[in-house]
């Protein structure tokens, strides 16, 4: 499939968080957790109302991986996956949450701390990622897509081989510059840090493989 463009005010976004402060980027972890959860939550609602599925707690967790060699970070997730369709219309626009137009209102005098108090969302990601890469397969199919972007040229869609229901974003991690240090996005301790600074809260467990490969 041929290269699509992104909204142009998902553009601005895009380029707003990339070149987002040092200090801010970690944020990209809750982000990414949350869509996670939320993504479990969905199909727990739809198992209070629907006999075919049954909600067994221990089938249901988000998973922090990190692969120093592959300069890979993924988080996954076994909440209920996005189509085709899905991938194209939820992770195609950015700034659905609402954070755009504030940022708008407020005349981007202090954009930086907007990026941490809000939920700024899947884009965040590109803040520590060059290649961000996601492969879901949603609940009651049995075809699996990848969505592949980086950043702001836009983004492809095609069929994969997906296993299990859900989802995973693959991350890879930017390498260290003179200004700005990534590596750490890599690192056990510093993962563990973010998350329990900011995903504490999160009602799934984080399972966690970062003795690194
Ligand atoms: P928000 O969470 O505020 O809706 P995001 O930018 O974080 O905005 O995510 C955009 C949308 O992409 C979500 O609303 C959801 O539909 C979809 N999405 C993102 N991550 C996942 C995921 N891990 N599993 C399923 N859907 C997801
Ligand atoms: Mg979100």
């Amino acid at each position: 499939m041929a290269k699509k463009q992104f909204k142009a005010e998902s553009k601005r976004l895009l380029e707003m968080m990339i070149n987002s402060i040092y200090t801010q980027r970690e944020i990209f972890l809750r982000e990414l957790i949350s869509n996670a959860s939320d993504a479990i939550d969905k199909i727990y609602y739809k198992a209070l109302t629907d006999d075919q599925l049954v909600f067994n707690k221990e089938d249901y967790y988000i998973k922090v991986t990190a692969d120093k060699a592959n300069r890979t970070l993924t988080i996954s997730d076994t909440g209920i996956g996005m189509t085709q369709e899905e991938l194209e219309n939820n992770l195609g626009v950015i700034a659905k949450s609402g954070s755009l137009a504030f940022k708008k209102e407020n005349e981007l005098k202090d954009g930086h701390n907007i990026i941490g108090q809000f939920g700024v969302g899947f884009y965040s990601a590109f803040m520590v990622a060059d290649v961000v890469t996601v492969i879901s397969k949603a609940l009651g199919s049995d075809e699996a897509f990848k969505w592949e972007s980086r950043g702001a040229d836009g983004y492809t869609i095609v069929p994969c081989e997906k296993d299990a229901v859900g989802t995973d974003i693959i991350l890879k991690i930017k390498e260290n510059t003179e200004e700005d240090q990534y590596d750490e996005y890599l690192e056990e301790y510093r993962l563990k840090a973010i998350v329990k600074k900011y995903s504490d809260f999160i009602r799934y467990p984080i399972k966690m493989d970062l003795k690194g490969r």
